[in-house]
This record gives structure tokens, sequence and C-alpha cells, in this order.
């Protein structure tokens, strides 16, 4: 049995034994509720994502802990502003290390290096440095079940997923309520798809993401990602004809539906998918910092 998932901002709530939640009070229609906080064991307490740099927050999180209990580590899934300034004040706090497996820039995708204009950048914490670098496949002592670090580049560049026996934290990268942003160049959807693969292959149960309730089907939520995705790229490709469009009549083929409010976003996901077909060969996009990006179909 798992307990429903109604949390309140700033009050532990316990999800299973050994692993608590507190919710940031950092709601958004990015963010939904807010950050999830994870306390990942007992006594020696792994923090994941402390979230923004909220005082309030930083107090709750403190407060969970029972007077026998101590921060150990400070894990962050990525430098978003979202989930990674309250690391440090935590640190400071408790004189746990920070780790990550680098700093924003850390694991950026070269394949954006021949476009200038894509804009984008939203959302990144540009200060954030770990005390400690988490590699791929770095193993980490825990009670139960050691902590695997699985890289997963795509939202961000340096956005690590966590294995803790069945259980996956997911961070951005695979959500119950909403499909991820992946926002040129920070984004990058070819790695976006290769981390999808490499978490279908760890075969998850349940997912706890850095946003919204844990997913109980953890492979069935990774494979819808991925048909929406692919979906997505088959509507980007009917729209493209054999000359270059400007990307906000694109939007307006592919999202024609979306209220024209959520447009702007829908052109940042747009633009990844045109990034991907570019270095795949199916499309060529081209960029001027002076004007739109354009695309065109090449087959
Ligand atoms: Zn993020």
């Amino acid at each position: 049995m798992h307990a429903p998932f109604d949390p309140v901002p700033g009050q532990p709530l316990a999800l299973e034994p050994g692993l608590r939640l507190v919710l940031a009070p950092n709601p958004s229609p990015m963010t939904e509720r807010g950050t999830n906080t994870w306390l990942l064991g007992t006594g020696a307490v792994t923090v994941l994502d402390p979230g923004p740099e909220t005082p309030a927050h930083l107090r709750a999180i403190l407060a969970a802990l029972s007077p026998s209990e101590h921060v150990a580590r400070i894990i962050v899934s990525h430098a978003h502003l979202d989930h990674s300034p309250g690391a440090r004040p935590l640190a400071q706090a408790t004189g746990a290390p920070v780790l990550a497996f680098g700093d924003a820039r850390a694991g950026l995708s070269a394949r954006m290096a021949g476009f200038a204009g894509l804009g984008g950048g939203e959302g990144v914490d540009t200060a954030f440095a770990p005390d400690t670098r988490l590699a791929d496949g770095a193993v980490l002592p825990m009670e139960g079940a050691p902590i695997e670090v699985v890289h997963t580049p795509g939202h961000l560049g340096n956005h690590i997923c966590l294995r803790w026996g069945a259980r996956l934290f997911t961070g951005d990268m695979v959500m119950g309520w909403a499909p991820s942003l992946v926002s040129p160049p920070d984004g990058d959807l070819t790695d976006f798809m290769a981390s999808l693969d490499r978490l279908e292959a760890l075969g998850p149960a349940r997912l706890y993401p850095g946003h919204g309730a844990p997913v109980a089907e953890g492979m069935a939520r990774i494979q819808a990602l991925r048909t929406h995705r692919l979906g997505r790229e088959a509507q980007v490709l009917a729209a493209l004809g054999p000359d270059p469009a400007p990307l906000d009549d694109l939007v307006a083929r592919v999202y024609a539906e979306l209220d024209a409010a959520m447009h702007p976003a829908a052109a940042r996901n747009l633009l990844a998918h045109l990034v991907d077909l570019h270095h795949r060969g199916l499309a060529h996009l081209e960029t001027d910092p002076a004007g739109p990006p354009r695309a065109r179909r090449l087959s």
C-alpha cells in the first residue's frame, strides 16, 4: 500500500519506508504543485533536489529530520533554478557535500555548436557548482540498496536519474503529469530519446519525479513518452515543405489546436525536433541571430 499523494508545502510526507517528500512552495505551470525534495533513508539521510533557494523550504527540510538524523549528502538532479539553488544553503547548514553530474554546462550536447540564435537558456542555474561530480554509473552506498547514478542528458546536459532498488528518481526527465520541456541549446532531443531508452532498459517499477505524483507504472509511462515524441515528430515532418518555413509558421501548423498562450513553449519543443531531424538528415535547419529559425524537409 502506498499513501495517497496529497503533499502540503513544507510538511514532510512519508511515501514508503525510508522515503519522505518535502514539497517546495513554488507551484507554477512548469512545476506543477512545486519541486519535490526527496529525503532518502533514515538516520544518515540523502536529500535529492533541495529546490529553489527559499528560507522557509530550507527550514522545512531540516525540520523533517528527527533529532537523531542528519543530512549525509545532497544530490542535485540537474542545474535548473527550481532544483539546485537550495543546495548550497543546505550544505552550509548541515556540512553535507553537494553531489551532481557537474555544473550547468556539463554534458551539454555538441550538436548545438553549428547553430547561433537558438535562444533558450531559460531557468538555468549558471552559478551551480557541486562539491563532488557524479559520473554515469557511480554507485553510492545506501541503506536497503545502493544508489546508482544514471546520466540522462536531454532536458539538460547535466541531468541524472537515480536508481534505488526498484525505484527510479527521474527529476524532470520523466514525469506523470506532463512531458518534459526540451529547449535547445540546453535541451537536446536526440539525447533525450537515448536517455528514454536507457531508463526503459533499467526496467523501473516505480518512478519518483521532480514534480508531481509518483508514477506506479514506470515502464508504461516511459513508453508513452516515447510514443508522444514520435507522434510529434511525424507531425513536424508533415508540416515541413521543400521551402524554408519560419519557426512560428511551423508552430501554427503543428500546434493548431493548442492555446496560443502556450505557443512560446511549444516553439521550444518544436525547435528541439528540428535540431534532431537536422542531425538525422531528415530536415535542414538554418538559424540566424537576426531572424527566426527556418526549416525545410530534406527527404
Ligand atoms: Zn528542469
